[in-house]
Order: structure tokens, then sequence, then C-alpha cells
């Protein structure tokens, strides 16, 4: 098999929607992003298709892949350029263009270059485990309809100025862990937001080298119809970062900007982000929530869709099942609400990492011990499942999914490609 027929999946950004917020660039291990005063663009030949980019995304204009001939992959310098993404190549295109479609087996490469034989597509890759891949990129079929960049740098409208109406400490006072309830108003501006999208907020000031700061993205905590039922507004739940990923002390701009607001002060917002990450709507459709930390912000936001419609009288919901991991109780945002939610409406695991004098155990030990249930909950089409924190958490709540899934006899393959393609299975992390 000669190097020009061989195919690889191009990972591209989509011009239209980037918000050049700069966050793949950072995040990318191996450096493979790169920009100019107009683009984000993907090196081909260093993107070893981690996926490390794509969650942390805030549009979603990372998450787009080309069939092309290795050979012929788009450069650099044409991607500085586009102004939009090019077609997807048909098969008769490829083949003209020199490659070869069909099975994915007679397009390995046999070059001994890691970087590039990593994102060639070949049945080789399948035996490492990442559990990006079995994330969704669509909705499940009874999600509502959900905006998306109403406002930002491609919409008519900019930012929209929201209120600050409320900002309560979540968590235990007088720890290091500093986490808070924010509410924004709206007014009478349209922001119309579904449980599990996020926004962007923009940042006062100016960054170190003299640029406005980019926009930093939150979960939004409350339903679709306000976090206070009729109203135009909505809940984040922040955490002050006061120490990078490294332990070393820093001062996160956006977070700790949110966290010292006061009620009345104005915040610029973009957004709202997100189309996939969306709950189930029709009737005894169940969900599983496995969050850490912050990302417990979409978990409140369903959770309090779905005990709003139950206290209408209207709606027949499923299980919910929550698996909400922190290192103390003291840690955990919203515990005491949490606690106080009916048992027969939700059915709660905590785990926590760093209790004193207890064994330490972590989400994916927590749904390892709810097995039976999760298997039950796995067989069952209306069940939709979302994983939202620690990027850590990941692959190992997957990897949770999947064995309790062989344990109980089945095809993990089968069922993770059905969640995946129905929409089913939710991976936010970051
Ligand atoms: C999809 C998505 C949803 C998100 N939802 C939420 C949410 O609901 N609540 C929330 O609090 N955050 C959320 N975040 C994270 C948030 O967008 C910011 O990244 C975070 O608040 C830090 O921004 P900052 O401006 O304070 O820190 P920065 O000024 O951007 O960073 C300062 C330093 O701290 C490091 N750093 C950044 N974040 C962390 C962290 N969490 N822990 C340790 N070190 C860090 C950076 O690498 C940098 O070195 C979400 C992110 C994504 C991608
Ligand atoms: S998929 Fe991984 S290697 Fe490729 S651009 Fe994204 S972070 Fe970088
Ligand atoms: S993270 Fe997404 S929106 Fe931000 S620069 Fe990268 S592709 Fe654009």
């Amino acid at each position: 098999m000669s190097t020009e027929s061989t195919l690889i999946k191009q990972h591209v950004i989509d011009p239209e929607i980037c918000i050049r917020c700069n966050t793949c660039e950072a995040i990318c291990p191996v450096g493979a992003i790169t920009h100019d005063s107009l683009n984000y663009v993907v090196k081909a030949d260093i993107c070893n298709s981690c996926m490390d980019c794509i969650s942390p995304c805030p549009t979603g204009s990372i998450d787009n892949w080309r069939m092309m001939p290795k050979a012929k992959a788009y450069s650099i310098e044409e991607q500085l350029k586009w102004d939009e993404l090019p077609a997807e190549l048909n098969d008769a295109e490829l083949a003209a263009a020199g490659g070869e479609s069909g099975d994915a087996a007679t397009t390995q490469d046999s070059s001994a270059d890691a970087a590039s034989a990593a994102s060639v597509v070949s049945t080789a890759t399948a035996s490492a485990f990442n559990s990006a891949q079995f994330g969704a990129t669509i909705p499940p079929w009874s999600a509502a309809h959900a905006y998306t960049n109403l406002y930002g740098p491609k919409a008519a409208e900019k930012t929209i100025t929201a209120t600050v109406t409320g900002n309560l400490r979540v968590t235990e006072v007088g720890k290091e862990y500093d986490t808070h309830h924010i509410v924004l108003d709206f007014g009478n501006l349209p922001f119309p937001v579904l449980e599990g999208q996020s926004i962007g907020i923009l940042p006062p000031g100016e960054d170190a080298k003299g640029k406005p700061h980019h926009a930093r993205q939150y979960s939004i905590a409350s339903p679709r119809n306000g976090e206070r039922p009729g109203h135009n507004n909505l809940s984040l739940t922040i955490k002050r970062v006061l120490e990078d990923h490294d332990g070393q002390p820093v001062r996160g701009v956006g977070s700790n900007y949110m966290c010292d607001l006061n009620v009345g002060d104005k915040v610029q917002v973009i957004g709202p982000f997100g189309a996939s990450f969306l709950m189930p709507n029709h009737p005894k459709s169940n969900i599983v929530m496995i969050c850490t930390g912050t990302g417990s912000a979409p978990m409140r936001a369903m959770t309090e869709w779905r005990r709003r419609l139950r206290a209408s009288g209207k709606f027949e919901g499923g299980k919910l099942m929550l698996f909400f991991g922190a290192r103390t109780p003291a840690e955990l945002p919203y515990f005491g609400p949490l606690n106080n939610l009916p048992k027969d409406f939700i059915d709660t695991e905590f785990a926590f990492s760093r209790e004193e004098g207890k064994t330490k155990r972590y989400v994916q030990d927590a749904l390892r011990d709810r097995a039976a249930d999760v298997a039950a909950l796995l067989k069952d089409g209306n069940t939709c499942f979302y994983v939202c924190g620690l990027k850590s958490m990941e692959e190992g709540v997957v990897m949770a999914l999947r064995d309790i899934a062989q344990n109980a006899g089945l095809d993990w393959d089968a069922i993770g490609g059905t969640l995946k393609k129905e929409g089913r299975l939710h991976l936010e992390t970051y």
C-alpha cells in the first residue's frame, strides 16, 4: 500500500463558528494547533487525534474531520485562508484525489511515524482505550431545540449584558476550595437556554499581551425556565481557581472575577453554547449523571427541571441516578440541598477521595458498586448518561461503564456505539 493512497481523518476547525478563544491551542499536548490574526488551524502532520481539545472548545468548531489522502492533506497555509470549511469529499472525489475509501484496514499506513500513524484511520488504533470516542456529538432524540451562539463574534450582537442578582458561596467557608452559586439576569433581552448548555463570560481587562481576555466558559446550573421559575435568569456554579494544575499559586482571571461580583454588577456574556449535552424529555426517560466538583452544574439544572416537572404532576419521569465525587463532603457544592431530595426521586451516590480515615473512593468506584443498577440502565434504550467535571475522571468512568456492561454479559462495543449514535452518552470534562 503506497503512502499516496493512505487516507487520514484530518482534524480541521470550522472558521465560521470558532470564537478564537485559544482554548484548543492552550490545551493541545503536542502543539498541533496554531493561529494567525484570522484563523485557528490544526497541523495534520502533528495532530494525533488525542481528542483533548474537543470538549473544552466552547463552540464545537474544533470537532470537524475530513477524510483526505494523506499526501493531499490541507496545509496550514490553505487552512489559514479559509472563510468556511471545505465540503467533505465523496468516494469518487477521494479516489480521484489519489486516496481509497472503504475498508479502513486497507488504508493503514506502514510508516513508523507515531504521530501520523495515530491519525491514520486504521483498525490498529482501536486497541487503545479512548474514552472520547464514545462521547456523543448529537443530542438524544427527545431533547428540546437549543439556541446557540446568539451572542458572540459571529453573531449580530457581540455580547449581552447580564446583571448579577445573586452570589452565594456553596461550599464550606474557611477552606481553600471556594465555589459560588452566581445568578445572572438578562432583563428583557432574549437569552433562551437549556439544561446542559454553557455560556461564555468576558472578564474585563487585558491579558499579559495587552489583548482583551478571552471568554471563560461556564455550565448553566439552572433549568430552562430560570433559576427562579418564570424569570429570565440563570445560575452558574463557579470554583475560584487559586492554584494551577501543578499546584502553584495563581489567581484565575475569570473565576475570581465572577466569584468577587456583587449584586447589581454587570457582566458581558456570549453564547449560549452546546447543542448535544442536552437532556431527554420523553416520559420514562432515565438520566444517569456522573460528575465531580463544578461538573455538578448541568446535573443540578437537569435534576431541578425534572423536579419541577414532577411537582407539576404532568410528567412521568424515569429513573434519575447521580454519582457525585469530590475530595471531601465539605467541597461538594449543593451537598445539603442534594441530600434533601426525596429518595424516590433521585438515587444519589457520593464518592469521596480524601475523607479522613476512609478508603479513597472515586465516582467510577461508586459506579462499580452499583453495577447491577447501572447495567439495567445500560440495557434500557431510554437511558441517557452524562459525565461532567474533572478531565481526569473521564477515562475511568467510561472504562467502568464498559466493565459493568461486559460483566453483565453485554457487548460493550455494540452498546458504546449505540449510545454515541443515539446521543445518549455525553462527556464534558475540563
Ligand atoms: C465546557 C466547560 C464548562 C465549564 N464549566 C465550568 C463550571 O461550570 N464551573 C467552573 O468553575 N468552571 C468551569 N469551566 C472552567 C472555566 O471555563 C475556567 O477554565 C476556569 O474557571 C478557570 O478560568 P480562570 O480564568 O479563573 O483561570 P485562568 O486565568 O484561565 O487560568 C489560570 C491558571 O490556572 C490554571 N487553571 C485553569 N482552570 C483550572 C482549574 N479548574 N484547576 C486548576 N488550575 C486551573 C490555568 O491552566 C492557568 O495556569 C468549564 C470549562 C469548560 C471547557
Ligand atoms: S486532537 Fe489532540 S493532538 Fe489533535 S489538535 Fe486536538 S489536542 Fe491536539
Ligand atoms: S477552542 Fe474552539 S472556539 Fe476556541 S479557538 Fe479553538 S476551535 Fe475556536
